[in-house]
C-alpha cells in the first residue's frame, strides 16, 4: 500500500494535510523520515507520525529443528507443538510454513508474516525439499528410476514430479522433492512396497538446516527471507 494512502484512511487528516505533515518531515517509515507519499509500505513497516507510533508490527522467521514427538501445529490438547519450542514475545502470533509428521525431525519453519509462508507453501517456482529417509527394508537400485517418473496417488488423482533419490546405503536415502504432498515421503515408499521407519527434513531451498541442534531455533537472515519473496 502507498505511504499517503495509509495516512488518509486513518481518517485523522485530510489528502492536504497529509502532503503538508510529509513535506513538514512529520513521518517516519522504519525510523527514517519519508517525505514521497508514493512510499510503499506493508503491515510490517514501523510507521511513526511525529512522537505517536502509527503501526510497529515485526515480522519474525524462524527456523526450527523440530524433535520427534512435536506437532506441526500451534496449539494441541494433548501433544507438545513446535510453538512449546520458542520462546519469543510474538510466539503465539506464529504459523508453519509446512508441516512435518510428528515423528518426523528436521527443518520447519515459522512465521507471522502470511504472505511469506504462501511463497514457501506455494512458490510461483520450484522449491526443492531435502529429505533423510531410513526404511524398513534395503532400498532397491530400481526406486530411483520409479521415483523419478513419478508415482501416481490415486487419492489426489496425481503423478508426483520427478524426485531425485540417491541412495547411501541399503537402509538410507536422500530424497529430494519439489512439492509438499500429504505423507508424501511415507507414501512414495509405500508405492514401492517399502516403509520409511526415520524421516528427517534437512532443507528447503537454500536453507539448510545443519548445524542448528535438534529442539533449537535462530532467526533467519536476509537473504534467506527474501529467497520466498
Ligand atoms: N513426507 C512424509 O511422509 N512425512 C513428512 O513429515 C514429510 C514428508
Amino acid at each position: 500500500m502507498r505511504l499517503d494512502r495509509y495516512l488518509i484512511r486513518r481518517g485523522t487528516h485530510s489528502g492536504k494535510e497529509v502532503a503538508r505533515l510529509l513535506a513538514e518531515q512529520s513521518v517516519r517509515v522504519d525510523g527514517e523520515i519519508e517525505t514521497s507519499g508514493l512510499r510503499k509500505i506493508d503491515r510490517f513497516s514501523r510507521i511513526e507520525l511525529g512522537d505517536e507510533i502509527l503501526q510497529a508490527q515485526e515480522a519474525v522467521y524462524l527456523m526450527l529443528h523440530k524433535p520427534a514427538g512435536y506437532l506441526s501445529a500451534t496449539i494441541d490438547p494433548l501433544h507438545p507443538t513446535v510453538i512449546d519450542l520458542i520462546n519469543h514475545p510474538l510466539k503465539d502470533e506464529l504459523h508453519l510454513a509446512g508441516r512435518l509428521d510428528r515423528a518426523t525431525t528436521g527443518l520447519v519453519l515459522l512465521t507471522n508474516d502470511g504472505r511469506w509462508s504462501k511463497g514457501v507453501t506455494e512458490p510461483k517456482e520450484e522449491i526443492s525439499k531435502v529429505y533423510r529417509v531410513k526404511t524398513r527394508d534395503p532400498i532397491s537400485p530400481a526406486t530411483a528410476a520409479i521415483f523419478a517418473a513419478g508415482i501416481y496417488f490415486a487419492y489426489e488423482d496425481l503423478t508426483t514430479r520427478p524426485a531425485v533419490l540417491e541412495i547411501l546405503d541399503d537402509h538410507q536415502a536422500l530424497l529430494t522433492l519439489h512439492e509438499g504432498r500429504y505423507h508424501q515421503v511415507k507414501r512414495m515408499f509405500h508405492a514401492v512396497g517399502n516403509q520409511v521407519v526415520g524421516l528427517h527434513r534437512e532443507s528447503i531451498g537454500p536453507l539448510v538446516l545443519a548445524p542448528l541442534p535438534e529442539g533449537e531455533y535462530r532467526h533467519l537472515a536476509k537473504d534467506e527471507i527474501s529467497y520466498f519473496i
